[in-house]
């Protein structure tokens, strides 16, 4: 089933979930990160980037938000570059908690691995993978300068959240103890922890969001750059990790209402996949009660039903006029 769409009928898709939502008041700031509590509630974004490098927007995209877990998902691809999936699947796993993000309990019940480097516990245990081990120097500008490729630009720590992050993250100290003790981390764990915490506190825009995710739906190719950043083979493995936990204890729900794997982060950023068609994100502080922006969730789903678009069917979006995507 394929719907043939001009980039002008989904600008004007983007602008109607723009306006639809953008006076929703529900939800609140993160307040645990103090400085997350003091950003400006009211901002709201929203970017597609397509398979071709053009990027349709709405609203504040290019406001610097606080990426948080959605960084995740960009060292969850570094991790998988430098070890392959198998040993990931071995040394992390795949599988959805169920539970909070930062939860102990998860860990508790499943010693053997820390589930997926979607969640606190697994993305403390990939950066801690991050190569070179034992170099922390190096392993930053690692981090860095994959997430920079991935967005096609480059990003800057928000220093005031690194600090607020850095003093108030007791949670995550308890966990990247709690895996040292199940020899589930593989660095030291308070560099394995600052690191985590420095890569959640860069500042990202809607629109950079919007071209890494857009570069997972074109298979590793950042379609704005032409830069391959990752081999295509890996594309679905991180695809499936954000379907199975990407709006964590509402994951279920959200791939049933939305059918597109996203991941979303307590900065209030969400970026969205639909492979082979488009890389999406949206941007609102305000979030639920597990941590996933009120206005973005709504945004996406609204313009995902619309479409009818939805990674489980087998409806074909096209582009009129769609450029060829650079391939190398
Ligand atoms: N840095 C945040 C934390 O570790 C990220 C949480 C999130 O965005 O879900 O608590």
């Amino acid at each position: 089933m394929e719907l043939r769409i001009s980039k002008q009928e989904l600008q004007e898709l983007v602008d109607e979930a723009y306006s639809k939502y953008k006076d929703n008041k529900e939800g609140k700031n993160a307040d645990y990160i103090p400085y997350l509590s003091r950003v400006n509630s009211s901002l709201f974004g929203i970017a597609v980037t397509l398979c071709d490098g053009d990027t349709l927007t709405a609203g504040d995209c290019d406001y610097h938000f606080g990426i948080e877990s959605v960084s995740k998902v960009m060292t969850a691809i570094l991790v998988l570059k430098q070890y392959g999936a198998e040993t990931i699947m071995h040394m992390i796993g795949a599988d959805a908690t169920g539970m909070p993000f930062n939860s102990i309990l998860a860990i508790l019940l499943e010693k053997s691995h820390p589930s997926t480097p979607l969640v606190n516990a697994g993305a403390i245990a990939a950066v801690s993978m991050v190569q070179p081990v034992g170099n922390s120097k190096q392993k930053w500008q690692n981090i860095q300068e994959n997430i920079d490729d991935l967005c096609g630009s480059e990003t800057a720590i928000i220093d005031e959240l690194y600090k607020s992050e850095s003093v108030t993250n007791f949670n995550n100290r308890a966990i990247a103890w709690l895996l040292k003790s199940y020899s589930r981390i593989y660095d030291d764990p308070d560099v394995a922890l600052d690191l985590y915490t420095r890569q959640c506190s860069l500042g990202i825009t809607a629109k950079q969001l919007s071209v890494c995710a857009a570069t997972i739906a074109n298979n590793g190719i950042n379609p704005v750059t032409g830069k391959r950043i990752f081999n295509a083979s890996l594309a679905p493995r991180i695809v499936s990790m954000m379907s199975a936990v990407g709006f964590y204890e509402h994951s279920g729900n959200w791939m049933f209402t939305s059918g597109l794997p996203a991941k979303t982060g307590v900065g209030g950023g969400i970026m969205g996949v639909l492979p082979g068609t488009f890389g999406i994100a949206a941007y609102a502080p305000r979030l639920d009660e597990a941590g996933n922006s009120v206005r973005a969730q709504k945004a996406l789903r609204y313009i995902m039903n619309k479409l009818g678009a939805n990674v489980f069917s087998d409806r074909i979006i096209t582009f009129k006029n769609h450029k060829e995507p650079v391939t190398y």
